[in-house]
């Protein structure tokens, strides 16, 4: 059973380059599921939360990444959170966006996107977050994130990423690959033209990651004849952290006198957590009770 969605990583010829590739058919699928997204909102959303997966493989243990595109297109922007354990959430602001498909007969990923920047912000716990952005290069998320690992992070990569939509909605395949040059190699002239024609042979990603091939398997495909080492391998899964506590909280760090206008209201307070859809009910007493804490730890 290939299918399951995995992370791996691996080194290409002497230690020249580095492959992340992650299958994400299933993250995906979770993602269409929650967020009702239509087809061109599930492949945008779809490689953001990939990135966000390799991203995230590339954090230190403790740390996290949050990844927003703010662009004036009808998608309204996407915002995707990673963490190194292989996590991630995320959503778009308008799901329901419908576009015709582009002239290349494609999602018109780029067109939804639309024109703006490409925000990362890593967080390091203790540490001043690290904050990266440029401007977009077309709203398509694969030219983005090469153009923001070349320019931000002075990186040269390539970057191949896609989600395979099925006529029904639901995602067929969805996965992606990131191969970054280690310092050092830019002067090895024919191994760079070597991986670079390989990368440029690959057609479509997304269908690559539709078949039962493993992550392995694909990354020995594209760089077949190139010395490549696999040096490690995990799990990744669409996961929220959201809970009823946390949004208890939330409601605490309104202050106290949103708390009494929602008392005053007399209807239950109902919160919906945007990164996976779930809804939480607090009922009036909740609030009140919640008031009544507030009151007797300022007292
Ligand atoms: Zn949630």
């Amino acid at each position: 059973m290939n299918n399951r969605d995995y992370l791996v990583r691996a080194m290409l010829g002497e230690n020249q380059a580095r492959v992340i590739a992650v299958r994400t058919t299933g993250v995906v699928s979770e993602a269409q599921a929650l967020h009702g997204t239509t087809p061109v909102a599930t492949a945008a959303l779809g490689r953001t939360l990939t990135m966000g997966l390799v991203l995230g493989a590339m954090l230190k243990a403790e740390e996290t990444i949050t990844i927003q595109i703010k662009a004036d297109g009808p998608l309204e922007g996407i915002i995707v959170s990673a963490n190194s354990k292989g996590q991630v959430k995320g959503y778009v602001g308008n799901p329901g966006v419908e576009l015709d498909l582009n002239a290349a007969g494609k999602l018109a990923v780029g067109q939804a996107v639309g024109r703006g920047h490409l925000h990362v912000i890593r967080d390091m716990g203790l540490k001043e977050p690290y904050h990266g952005t440029v401007p977009l290069q077309s709203g398509e998320i694969g030219d983005d994130f090469a153009y923001y690992f070349t320019v931000s992070e002075q990186t040269p990569s390539a970057v191949l990423v896609g989600v395979l939509v099925g006529v029904d909605g639901v995602p067929l395949g969805s996965g992606g690959e990131v191969v970054q040059l280690m310092p050092g190699a830019a002067e090895d002239e024919a191994f760079i033209a070597s991986l670079e024609e390989r990368i440029q042979a690959v057609k479509e990603v997304s269908s690559l990651f539709a078949g039962s091939r493993s992550p392995e398997e694909i990354v020995q495909e594209i760089f077949a004849g190139l010395e490549l080492r696999f040096i490690d391998r995990r799990d990744v899964a669409f996961s929220c952290d959201c809970s009823r506590e946390r949004f208890s909280r939330g409601l605490v760090t309104l202050g106290a006198e949103e708390l009494q206008e929602m008392v005053d209201g007399g209807e239950p307070v109902e919160i919906h957590c945007r990164f996976c859809s779930k809804r939480y009910v607090f009922a009036i007493e909740e609030v009140a009770e919640l008031l009544k804490e507030l009151g007797s730890t300022r007292a």
